[in-house]
């Protein structure tokens, strides 16, 4: 038996993934499928998915869980479990922490998808290097997710910094100039310069004769190569906010758009080395060397849910050595049948740990 494995179920806007993890960063089972549509079957897949991992997963079918986490997109209150707004998943409301809960029989810690994200490039971060503190000794690391819309978190010690309304970090819809309408009804948001929206509107479909614009922009495409330029400056620019308004001393950046790779990082690098020749303030603040590229394959808001249950203070968390992968089995049964343990009887059965990881 493998001890001390997290569960994280990620449920994103096209497929659902859930990873099997150890503190480390290994993966030691990953099941993706295409994610339900409406609460119901958002949540039958992720239950699903969930009880292939343990029950098939190469540490054995005794896999000793010590925390479970799931994340989805949209408005997710991590104290009360709900989650409400994820359009793409046709979900206005749905009591996420709950319904997992009472489907696996444990707890469940559920978050937003790319503050779940931005917590797994933490924690992927410091299990490589190990936190470096700087200046005043919090470090902290910014994650820009790049997908459909521009969407980014902040993690300080370890702990995704929420702000009042959940919104701190989000730094997408800062207008920042440009006559572009946004999806939100303001004009000229940064998310209209640096996202997979922006690329596509600057370089629209029928235009395009490859799939890859870097690659289109070298080959001679000249609206292929205006595109990338803006793109490069719009994700330059969200580099140099997040750096400044958090003070992170990274800025990761992940999403669909980070499958572009090394031209893509090169670019943006070359956007701040240009902010930085213009402004020796912007120069000392290093930030070519501060951002970074997450590799594609990483099922990094996975990674982040699985860990959930290890960093937010105040939860309710299974006790190392609780089982989860019987109790799985058996709670889908008992829900057939109606007889499911309650959320607060789960809970009631483990232990809160204090532990603190990282
Ligand atoms: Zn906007």
């Amino acid at each position: 038996m493998t001890a001390g494995l997290r569960l994280g179920i990620d449920i994103g806007g096209t497929k659902t993934a859930v990873a099997l993890v150890s503190d480390d960063g290994t993966v030691h089972a990953l099941h993706s499928a295409p994610s339900g549509r409406g609460p119901v079957d958002v949540v039958d897949v992720a239950v699903r998915l969930a009880r292939e991992v343990l029950e098939g997963s190469a540490a054995g079918p005794a896999v000793d869980v010590v925390s479970v986490g799931a994340c989805m997109p949209g408005l997710v209150d991590p104290v009360t479990g709900l989650a409400r707004h994820a359009v793409n998943l046709e979900v206005e409301s749905l009591d996420l922490g709950g319904e997992l809960s009472r489907r696996l029989g444990v707890p469940v810690s559920v978050e937003n998808d790319v503050k779940a994200a931005a917590l797994g490039a933490w924690r992927l971060r410091t299990s490589a290097e190990g936190p470096v503190p700087r200046g005043d000794s919090s470090p902290a690391l910014a994650y820009l997710n790049l997908g459909t819309g521009l969407a980014s978190a902040v993690v300080r010690d370890g702990v995704v910094v929420r702000g009042i309304d959940g919104a701190a970090g989000e730094i997408g819809h800062l207008p920042v100039g440009g006559d572009a309408p946004c999806s939100c009804g303001q004009v000229g948001c940064l998310e209209t310069v640096a996202s997979g929206s922006a690329l596509a509107r600057l370089w629209p479909e029928p235009r395009r004769r490859a799939r890859d614009p870097f690659a289109a922009a070298a080959a001679g495409d000249l609206l292929a190569a205006a595109a990338v330029d803006v793109l490069c400056t719009g994700v330059g620019l969200a580099v140099q906010v997040l750096a400044l308004a958090s003070g992170a001393e990274r800025v990761v950046v992940g999403g669909g758009l980070a499958g572009l790779g090394e031209p893509l990082l090169r670019g943006v690098r070359a956007d701040l080395e240009r902010r930085g020749r213009s402004s020796r303030i912007v120069e000392t603040l290093g930030l070519p060397e501060r951002v970074e590229l997450l590799a594609a394959d990483v099922p990094v808001a996975a990674l982040g849910a699985a860990w959930l249950g290890s960093v937010r203070p105040g939860t309710v968390r299974p006790a190392a050595g609780h089982r989860v992968a019987g109790t799985a089995g058996t709670a889908g049964t008992a829900g057939a049948a109606g007889t499911t343990q309650s959320t607060a009887d789960a809970a009631r059965t483990v232990v809160p740990t204090g532990e603190r990881v990282g």
